[in-house]
């Protein structure tokens, strides 16, 4: 579980779940997908 993310699409809180195999992330609320970008992955800081 992603803790204090908000899902976009329906609002709520700490629905967020990282599918780690896919990438993605998905709400279990509304099944609303997104990419996920690995922060381990961007070291560089802008
Ligand atoms: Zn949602």
């Amino acid at each position: 579980m992603l803790d204090g993310l908000r899902c976009e699409v329906c609002r709520c809180l700490n629905m967020l779940w990282l599918d780690p195999v896919r990438g993605i992330i998905e709400c279990h609320a509304c099944h609303q997908t997104a990419i996920a970008l690995p922060p381990e992955n961007g070291g560089e800081a802008r």
